[in-house]
């Protein structure tokens, strides 16, 4: 007899691992689908170099079609809540705004999303950074703004018990958290519903899927075998780049002309303070604070405190020879600050090659540029006010943000997911992903990944 599953729900990260514990928790036969590995807080890497070919899609990392521009995803069972940094933020007016005029749907409303955002913090431990947490990165960040007079504020992250105290240096955990205390969906869903009976596959990747007017058919493929599974309804939750390209290899393009549109991704550049005494910038809780609201909103980007463990600095400083070694051996005296731009969806569109690789193009606006620019600058400032000796600034730019492709909207003829999170015309195939987003909000996504995934999930447990 063939097993057609309540539901199968393709990726298990911010969107995936959410909704299908929570289904299997209120009773339906679930399938989760991942296409990385099961790790756990015993067995994830324990260095840069492992992790990322364990963790990463493209073994660390995957490029735009013109290799400017570094995307980092996550492949293993949790999705990229393994390897993210948890900093978890609501969305705010000006996001649900703008939102509301692109998609025409009468529900994009803050208050209307107060209920999923509440439903999902209260499932999650929470901490607002204090002063007490802050390395000398961060400190060096306080110090300039408030002699220059910018506006700053202390981030929240997902976390329980992270042991700052007795030396844990939270960079570590771009490998995935060895403590369980990262608030990722393996750790706050995932763990308990497989305790409980979920079914979840790993290893297995889908290649594309059919939607029929009772159920859907999805192909996989698992160990070089190809096989197809059955399922009522259908859960796309890959992320941006992986339910777009399961849709477009699906020949969904052919109907839906907003798929692979519009993708965006906060497109993030590294600037690096040099000083003659040791900063540590890695050490501890390594991102607590971040630029405040004013004038930064407005001006479309927002500045962060961050750090990148060796192998990514190297690669993001790009030197070679005797200045990669200059650069390395004052690795441990950098402060460094990352502006993050609030890009437009006109520059990203996703596409798949004939063989069915995903293929991203991906350009900056003028708009994109000069808030860039403008973000550049103030960067500079601080750096000066920090008193370094040198500015260095990576020539690259990369992608942690990865949004679009499948735009919710209330038409057709410029989305790919109605109002109800189903792609037009297919009832049954749902999507609740990053990949829905119309537009950069220019605010960290993964709340609102799960807070519009929990309303899908109120919408199919009332249905
Ligand atoms: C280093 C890093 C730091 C970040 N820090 C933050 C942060 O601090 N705050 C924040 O809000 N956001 C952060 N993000 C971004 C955030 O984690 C993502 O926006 C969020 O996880 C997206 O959720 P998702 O469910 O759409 O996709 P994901 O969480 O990426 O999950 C998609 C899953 O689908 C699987 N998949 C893909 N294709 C297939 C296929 N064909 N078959 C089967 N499975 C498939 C993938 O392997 C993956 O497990 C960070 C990202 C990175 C990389």
């Amino acid at each position: 007899m063939i097993d057609i599953h309540d539901y199968i729900v393709v990726g298990s990260g911010a969107s995936g691992g959410l909704l299908a514990s929570d289904l299997h928790r209120l009773g339906a036969d679930v399938l989760l689908i991942e296409a990385g590995k099961a790790y756990d807080k015993k067995t994830f890497p324990n260095n840069e170099m492992r992790g990322s070919a364990a963790l990463y899609w493209g073994g660390g990392f995957e490029f735009d079609s013109e290799a400017k521009t570094a995307y980092l995803r996550s492949r293993c069972l949790g999705g990229t809540t393994i390897v993210n940094q948890a900093l978890l933020d609501r969305f705010d007016e000006d996001v649900f705004n703008d939102w509301k005029n692109r998609t025409g749907i009468s529900w994009m409303e803050q208050s209307e999303l107060d209920k999923s955002y509440e439903a999902v913090e209260n499932r999650l431990k929470l901490k607002t950074f204090e002063d007490k947490d802050m390395n000398n990165n961060a400190r060096l960040f306080k110090m300039a703004c408030e002699k220059l007079g910018y506006d700053w504020k202390y981030l929240r992250r997902g976390q329980d018990d992270c042991a700052l105290e007795r030396g844990n240096d939270c960079i570590a955990c771009l490998n995935g958290c060895h403590r369980d205390s990262k608030q990722s969906t393996l750790v706050t869903s995932i763990q308990k519903a497989m305790q409980d009976g979920m079914k979840a596959q790993t290893e297995t990747e889908v290649l594309s899927v059919e939607h029929h007017a009772d159920h859907c058919d999805v192909h996989v493929l698992t160990a070089g075998k190809k096989a197809v599974l059955k399922c009522r309804k259908l859960i796309m939750a890959a992320g941006s780049f992986g339910t777009t390209q399961v849709l477009l290899r699906s020949g969904f393009d052919k109907k839906l002309t907003a798929l692979g549109k519009g993708f965006c991704q906060h497109p993030q550049f590294m600037f690096f303070g040099v000083f003659d005494e040791i900063v540590d910038g890695y050490k501890g809780a390594f991102q607590t604070l971040a630029s405040g609201k004013h004038p930064f909103r407005k001006n479309g980007y927002k500045l962060e405190v961050v750090y990148a463990p060796p192998i990514s600095a190297g690669m993001l400083l790009r030197s070679y020879g005797a200045e990669f070694q200059k650069q390395m051996k004052r690795y441990r005296y950098m402060s460094s600050i990352e502006v993050a731009v609030r890009d437009e969806p006109d520059g990203g569109r996703l596409r798949i090659n004939r063989k069915g690789r995903l293929i991203v193009e991906k350009y900056l606006t003028a708009q994109d540029k000069s808030r860039k620019a403008a973000g550049a600058e103030t960067l500079k400032k601080i750096f000066t006010a920090q008193g370094a000796k040198e500015i260095l600034e990576s020539p690259f730019f990369f992608g942690l943000h990865l949004m679009g492709g499948c735009a919710i909207g209330s038409s057709g003829a410029n989305s790919v997911v109605n109002p109800e999170f189903q792609v037009h015309d297919m009832p049954n195939i749902y999507i609740a992903d990053s990949s829905i987003f119309p537009s950069a909000p220019g605010i960290n996504p993964s709340l609102s990944v799960m807070a519009f995934s929990h309303r899908l999930l109120t919408q199919l447990s009332n249905a």
